[in-house]
């Protein structure tokens, strides 16, 4: 695994990869500590989905990106670096400073139709091999990716 290009917060988005030619994930739910979402962005066409690890549609995402998708933007460009991640969806920013804002607008300005959620239980359980990858992994080194789970967020 490569390190971050920069620090993220794991907590906030557990998990993000550039993979199946989608940028995908997982992101917690700001109020439901037990709930998270599964988003992802199509490469090249932008098509997004949204939806609960219980398979239910997300809100926010009619139409538009909702605040998961801009929160996996984000990470994804923290993880990634902004180059690597517009390179790979081929988002086109002209003139702009190229960071995770620019890829979001590049991409929304398209008006990228919404996928259907058949994606998500792919990326889920990516998700949950990563963590059984983590677990097994023979390190004495702490597990930033852990800190999402509640239980884990008690030890100092
Ligand atoms: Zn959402």
């Amino acid at each position: 695994m490569l390190p971050p290009a920069r620090p993220r917060k794991l907590a906030k988005v557990p998990f993000v990869e550039l993979a199946d030619g989608r940028l995908q994930g997982v992101v917690s739910s700001g109020s439901d500590i037990g709930r998270v979402y599964v988003s992802s962005v199509a490469v090249g066409t932008y098509a997004f989905s949204c939806s609960t690890n219980n398979n239910r549609p997300c809100g926010g995402a009619r139409g538009m990106f909702c605040n998961h998708i801009q929160a996996l933007i984000t990470e994804s460009v923290l993880q990634y670096g902004a180059v690597r991640v517009a390179r790979y969806l081929r988002v086109e920013v002209a003139g702009e400073e190229l960071d995770a804002q620019a890829i979001a607008w590049g991409m929304s300005g398209t008006h990228p139709a919404q996928a259907d959620s058949a994606a998500a239980a792919q990326v889920f359980s990516r998700f949950l091999r990563h963590l059984a990858y983590l677990e097994l992994a023979p390190t004495t080194a702490p597990l930033p990716e852990m800190q999402w789970f509640p239980a884990s967020r008690a030890v100092p």
